[in-house]
C-alpha cells in the first residue's frame, strides 16, 4: 500500500543546496585568508633573516653603521653580537628604552616609519669607540602585526569554521525540522488522522501521480461502506465508533497489496485503488475478500455490535484524473445496488445501474410531491378471530395514489422513502388519516375493534414519538389500547439499541399494544420475548404458505403457538390464502388470522361495506345457528 511518508519537496531540496554552497564558499574564504597570511609571514621571516646576515657582516668591519632590520629583539641581539666579536665592551643604550623614533607622526609606529636603536661602544678601558645605530623599520611592527594577523586569522578561521559548523548544524537541524514539519503538514493534509490511510485529498493526489506516469495504468476501484456503523455510533458512542473505524482500516490493510492505495473518504466510507497489472487480476475477488474480512464479528473489546460492509466495484482506464471522478460515481451506483441487495455484499458496476439510479431519484422527487399533495392513503386489511370468525382488528397498509402511475404498493416506494428519510412523514400522515376512520367504526357499533400500524426503526428513534402518537389518539377520541403498533422482530432484537427498547417500553406504558411483526424471519429466540412488553406475535407468511402440505412448517408453527400461549402472548397467522392453510393453522390453536383468504387490503369505503356483509353473514350464521339449536331442541323434546 503506498502509505509512505512523503519525501522533501523540490523547494526544500533547493534551500538545502543553497545552504551547502554558502558553507563551501565560507570554508574557501577562510582557507584563502589563512594561506595568504601564512605566505606573508614566511616573506617577513625571510627578510628578517637576510637583514640579520647583512648586519653581522657590516659590524664585522665597521663600528658605525646603519642597519635596517625588522625585529627589535633581533636588532638588539645583533648589536650585542657585534660588540662581543670586536672585543669591545657593550656600551649602554642611549635611549633607555632602546628605541627612539626617528620619525613619527602620530606617536604610534605606522607602516614605513623608522625608529633607531643607538648603542655607544666602548673599549675595555672605557674609551668610547663609536656609536652603533640600528634603524629599525616599522616593517618590524608590520611583521609583528602580520604575525598577529596570521595568528588571529588562524584563530579567526577556526572560530569562523566553528561558527559555520554550528550554523551548519543549526541549519541542517532546521532543514530537517522544516522537512519534518513540512512532511507532517503534507501528512495532515493528505492523511486521515484516525486511521492513517489517505483522506480524499490524499487519494486524489495519488490518482494525479498515477495519471501522470508515462503509461497510465488500468485501475480497479472498490468503494466500501460499513452497513451498521450508525447504529454503533448512536448506541455505543463515538469512541467505540472510532475504534471500529481503526479496526476496519486494519482489516483492509491486511487484505490489499502493498502498492494498492487505501483511503477513508467519509465517516464510514473507504476506497481501495488497485493497479491491474496482470490480466488475471480480479478486482471483484479483492472486493469479496475485503467484505468477508469486514463481515467478521468485531472483537468484544472493540464493539459488542458488528458492522459488516457493502462494496461497489469498477475497473477503469486512468487516462486523466477526471476518469477517477467518473469511476467514483459509477462505483457509488454499484455500492447502492449492493446496499439494496441486502448489504454485506459487493456489486460490480453495469450501465443499467445508471438508469435505476435515475429512476430512484425521480421516485424520491415524486414521493416528496405526493406527501405535499396528500397522495398517500391508508388501506385496511381485516384481522379476524380464528375460532369465532369475528372481526377483531384491521392492519393499516399504505397505498400511494400516484397521479402518473395509479395506486402503488409499498414494495414500489417504501424502501426508497425510508432511505430518503421520508417514511416518518408518510407514516404520521397515515396515522392521522386512519384514526378518525377507526373512531367512526367504533361509533358504528364495532366497539373494541383495534387498528394496527407498522412502526419502523427510524420512527422508533424519532424524538417525542410517544407523545405525538398519544396526542393524535386522544384527539381522535380513542384510547391507546385501541391502537396496536407492529414492530418487526429484527428492530427489537438486532438493534440492541437501548433507545429503541426504551421507546417500546414507553409506548407499552402509555397503553399501546405492542405486536411483533414478521415473526420467524429474524433470528430471535422466543425466550427473548418475555423481556419485552409484547402482546401479540404475527407469524410470518413464510411459515404459513403451504403449511397444510409441509410437516416441518406445521411443527415449527405449532411450537410457536404453544410457547406463545404459555407466555400469555396472542398469535396471528399472516398471509393465509387458502382454506387448507386456514384450517391447518386453526387446528393448531392460533388466535387470529389475516390474509387474502379472509380479505385483501381495501379502502375505507370497501371496509365499511365488508364489515356490513360480514355482520349480515354472521347474523345469517347466527340465525342459522339458533334455528339449528331450536331444531335440535324440538327433536330433543320429541325424543324425550
Ligand atoms: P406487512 O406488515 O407484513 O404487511 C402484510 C403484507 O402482506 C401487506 O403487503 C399485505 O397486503 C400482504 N398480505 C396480506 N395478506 C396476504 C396474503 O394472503 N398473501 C400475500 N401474498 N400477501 C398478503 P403490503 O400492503 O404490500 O405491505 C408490505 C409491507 O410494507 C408491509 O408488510 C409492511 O412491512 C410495509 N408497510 C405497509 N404499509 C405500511 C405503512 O403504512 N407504514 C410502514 N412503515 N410500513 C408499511
Ligand atoms: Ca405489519
Ligand atoms: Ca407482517
Amino acid at each position: 500500500m503506498s502509505n509512505h511518508i512523503p519525501v522533501l519537496q523540490p523547494k526544500m531540496q533547493r534551500r538545502r543546496l543553497l545552504l551547502f554552497l554558502l558553507l563551501v564558499m565560507g570554508v574557501a574564504f577562510v582557507m584563502h585568508a589563512g594561506i595568504t597570511a601564512q605566505r606573508s609571514y614566511k616573506t617577513e621571516t625571510g627578510n628578517l633573516y637576510r637583514s640579520s646576515k647583512t648586519a653581522s657582516e657590516l659590524l664585522a668591519h665597521s663600528l658605525s653603521g646603519l642597519i635596517y632590520t625588522f625585529q627589535l629583539d633581533a636588532a638588539k641581539h645583533l648589536l650585542d653580537e657585534a660588540v662581543k666579536r670586536r672585543q669591545f665592551v657593550s656600551g649602554e643604550i642611549v635611549d633607555p628604552d632602546g628605541i627612539s623614533l626617528v620619525k613619527s607622526l602620530s606617536g604610534i609606529p605606522a607602516e614605513g616609519e623608522l625608529f633607531t636603536i643607538r648603542k655607544i661602544v666602548k673599549t675595555k678601558s672605557g674609551e668610547t669607540v663609536g656609536t652603533l645605530t640600528l634603524v629599525v623599520s616599522c616593517a618590524t611592527i608590520e611583521a609583528q602585526i602580520r604575525n598577529k594577523f596570521i595568528e588571529e586569522t588562524a584563530f579567526g578561521a577556526l572560530q569562523m569554521l566553528l561558527i559555520l559548523f554550528i550554523v551548519y548544524l543549526g541549519t541542517s537541524k532546521l532543514v530537517t525540522a522544516l522537512g519534518q514539519a513540512n512532511a507532517r503538514m503534507a501528512d495532515l493534509a493528505t492523511r486521515d488522522s484516525l486511521t492513517g490511510v489517505f483522506n480524499r485529498r490524499g487519494i486524489q493526489d495519488e490518482i494525479v501521480r498515477l495519471a501522470s506516469s508515462s503509461k497510465p495504468p488500468k485501475l480497479g476501484l472498490i468503494h466500501l461502506d460499513l452497513d451498521k456503523f450508525k447504529a454503533v455510533n448512536d448506541t455505543l458512542g463515538h469512541a467505540v465508533g472510532d475504534k471500529v473505524l481503526e479496526e476496519t482500516a486494519r482489516r483492509l490493510k491486511a487484505n490489499v497489496r502493498v502498492h494498492d492505495s487505501l483511503a477513508r473518504i467519509g465517516g464510514d466510507e473507504f476506497l481501495v485503488v488497485c493497479t491491474i497489472d496482470k490480466s488475471n487480476f480480479d478486482v471483484g475477488r479483492v472486493a469479496s475478500r475485503l467484505i468477508t474480512a469486514l463481515n467478521q464479528p468485531m472483537p468484544e473489546e472493540i464493539s459488542r455490535l458488528d458492522v459488516g460492509a457493502s462494496a461497489g466495484v469498477i475497473e477503469f482506464e486512468l487516462g486523466h484524473p477526471e476518469d477517477f471522478e467518473q469511476a467514483l460515481v459509477s462505483a457509488d451506483l454499484a455500492l447502492y445496488e449492493a446496499k439494496n441487495n441486502g448489504r454485506g455484499c459487493s456489486k460490480t458496476y453495469r450501465d443499467e445501474l445508471k438508469s435505476t439510479y435515475l429512476d430512484t431519484e425521480n421516485t424520491i422527487l415524486a414521493i416528496k410531491k405526493g406527501i405535499a399533495n396528500g397522495e398517500f392513503e391508508p388501506w385496511f386489511q381485516p384481522q379476524t378471530n380464528m375460532q369465532t370468525g369475528l372481526l377483531e382488528g384491521v392492519e393499516v397498509l399504505v397505498r400511494w395514489n400516484d397521479p402518473d402511475k395509479g395506486v402503488r404498493s409499498p414494495a414500489d416506494f417504501l424502501q426508497i422513502a425510508d432511505e430518503a428519510g421520508l417514511l416518518n412523514l408518510i407514516d404520521q400522515q397515515i396515522f392521522d388519516q386512519a384514526l378518525p376512520i377507526l373512531a367512526k367504526l367504533h361509533e358504528n357499533g364495532l366497539h373494541g375493534l383495534t387498528m394496527s400500524f407498522n412502526l419502523t426503526a427510524k420512527r422508533l428513534a424519532e424524538p417525542g414519538l410517544v407523545e405525538q402518537l398519544r396526542r393524535s389518539t386522544l384527539n381522535a377520541g380513542l384510547l391507546s389500547s385501541d391502537i396496536a403498533l407492529e414492530i418487526i422482530e429484527t428492530v427489537i432484537f438486532d438493534a440492541r439499541s437501548s433507545q429503541a427498547i426504551e421507546t417500546i417500553n414507553a409506548l407499552a406504558m402509555a397503553g399501546f399494544r405492542i405486536e411483533l411483526d414478521d415473526f420467524g424471519t429474524g433470528r430471535s429466540s422466543i425466550a427473548n420475548l418475555i423481556k419485552f412488553p409484547v402482546s401479540k406475535l404475527k407469524i410470518d407468511r413464510q411459515f404459513v404458505a403451504g403449511i397444510d402440505d409441509d410437516a416441518d412448517k406445521e411443527k415449527i408453527t405449532g411450537a410457536i403457538v404453544r410457547l406463545a400461549e404459555d407466555l400469555g402472548i396472542a398469535t396471528l397467522a399472516e398471509g393465509v390464502e387458502t382454506e387448507d392453510e386456514f384450517s391447518t393453522v386453526q387446528t393448531m390453536g392460533c388466535g387470529s388470522v389475516q390474509g387474502y383468504f379472509v380479505a385483501k387490503p381495501m379502502r375505507e369505503e370497501e371496509l365499511e361495506s365488508w364489515c356490513m356483509d360480514r355482520a349480515s353473514q354472521f347474523a345469517d350464521r347466527l340465525v342459522d345457528f339458533s334455528s339449528r339449536l331450536r331444531a335440535a331442541g324440538k327433536s330433543d323434546r320429541r325424543s324425550a
